[in-house]
């Protein structure tokens, strides 16, 4: 059997000799995604194991994690849900209505830990999610996400964003021992949060994109089945715009099932490669500038659905001329390293020297580097050519999508200038040691061009 045959829960738990070679293994002990999906919350919590393998019971003190509007949500159903149950619960709300993972937000919840917890449980998205994997993982206990929206992947990432000094890190975490996604809490969600789930999702057409040409072009191990996966949900989600829109039950699930599918996805591969590509390091770009700012900043989604659209432009306007290879070795030789420090320091400001020293691992754009890609570029064209027009057929659907659910899918309204944006694309590409489609229309030497076409578009000439 292959990957795309097996229902969710199977996947949160499977272990699969794959077709390419290797065994991939789910982390997720339940998942329950659809109408009254909370209702499984108790028959979970009956099977859940401590970290010491020991059983969860009814003496074990569980602690909820929530912010104003999700205890609202769901939270305080939660809390009385356990209560019936003869667990005994604690409640940390934070009291805010906008929030990111910040340090400070970890502290104030330490602060306020109650003795003798043995389990978390986040009712939430993002943010909580975060927040709640984090701190179980530094105490060693499990945690639950009871998911509010269908708004990002994370839901089952092992990793922990932690914004520190305004810089977004990854941190060590642990994935959800239990995935809750109940469609009668997600139809509450604002549509903008549901339309970032969309823009997540679209984003994968070109992430799978992305990685079948470093696949190509740099030998990167790649796995068709978990790119088929990635493939089919989001085809699911095309065809979902129209009952997300009246917040059916079925469209609001497959739109969770995707979202998190996609960290499932990762874990079997250990890399984020089929569910983050150029257009999440546009993202991340935009996050931080508005972290530097001291802006609170778009959602996650938000940011990756406007670059998915970009970038698929950039991509479709890439396919109508042809590769000129000695224009492209030109430009290579043309790179001047000083100078390029000097414009990671004006775009990145502070945040310039973990780049900088990024560079040196790879040294991604020194001429050599670049010229041996493009000749790997020019042995494979035609099959790489392919490959892009394929994905083009339906990542130009992810705008009509985004647009369907009043998402944003040009820079306009985040409020970005020409400049900025044409910044943010250019160098998203040095902020992370993975290849790319920027890199990629880098190095074929058309990056500024299609740029500024695209951005003419956008901003007008
Ligand atoms: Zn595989
Ligand atoms: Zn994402």
């Amino acid at each position: 059997m292959k990957l795309i045959e097996y229902p969710i829960n199977e996947l949160a738990t499977i272990s699969h000799p794959c077709s390419c070679g290797k065994v991939h293994k789910g982390m997720i002990d339940h998942i329950a995604i659809g109408k009254g999906a909370l209702r499984k919350l108790p028959e979970f919590l009956k099977e859940q194991k401590l970290l010491d393998g020991s059983p969860l019971t009814k003496e074990d003190k569980l602690l909820i994690v929530s912010d104003v509007n999700t205890w609202k949500v769901a939270g305080e159903t939660v809390f009385h849900m356990l209560e019936e149950e003869g667990y005994p619960v604690e409640h940390y709300i934070y009291p805010y209505e906008k929030m990111h993972t910040e340090e400070g937000h970890i502290k104030e919840l330490n602060d306020h830990f109650p003795e003798g917890i043995k389990m978390m449980i986040a009712v939430g998205s993002g943010t909580m999610n975060d927040i709640t994997r984090y701190i179980s993982f530094h105490r060693h206990m499990p945690y639950y996400i009871i998911g509010t929206a269908p708004s990002m992947d994370g839901y089952a990432s092992d990793v922990s964003p932690v914004i520190i000094d305004n810089l977004k890190r990854s941190l060590p975490g642990q994935c959800a021992s239990g995935i809750i996604g109940d469609t009668d809490i997600l139809a509450t969600a604002p549509e903008k949060m549901i339309a970032a789930g969309v823009g997540d999702i679209m984003a994968k057409f070109l992430d799978i994109n992305d990685w079948k040409l470093s696949h190509i072009i740099n030998g990167e191990e790649y796995c068709e089945e978990v790119a088929d996966l990635m493939l089919l949900s989001a085809q699911k989600t095309v065809q979902n715009i129209e009952g997300l829109k009246k917040r059916e039950s079925k469209a609001l699930q497959d739109l969770m099932e995707a979202l998190v599918l996609s960290g499932i996805a990762m874990s079997y591969v250990n890399t984020s490669r089929p569910g983050s590509a150029a257009e999440h390091s546009m993202a991340h770009v935009m996050e931080m500038t508005s972290l530097l700012n001291g802006e609170y900043g778009e959602l996650h989604g938000t940011c990756v659905g406007m670059a998915t659209c970009i970038i698929t432009r950039l991509y479709e306007k890439f396919l109508e001329r042809p590769i000129d290879y000695e224009a492209a070795a030109k430009k290579a030789e043309a790179f001047d390293y000083d100078a390029w420090v000097k414009e990671i320091r004006r775009v990145f400001t502070s945040a310039a020297d973990p780049i900088i020293k990024l560079y040196e691992k790879e040294k991604r754009n020194d001429p050599d580097n670049v010229k041996d890609r493009l000749k790997r570029i020019k042995e494979h064209e035609s099959e790489i050519l392919s490959v892009i027009r394929g994905t083009m057929d339906q990542a130009k659907l992810a705008e009509p999508c985004i647009r369907g659910l009043n998402g944003w899918t040009t820079a306009v309204p985040f409020g970005f200038t020409r400049e900025h944006m044409k910044d943010i694309t250019i160098y998203s590409k040095e902020q992370r040691d993975r290849y790319a489609a920027i890199q990629f229309l880098y190095e074929v030497g058309e990056l500024d061009e299609l740029l500024e076409e695209v951005l003419d578009e956008d901003y007008g000439k």
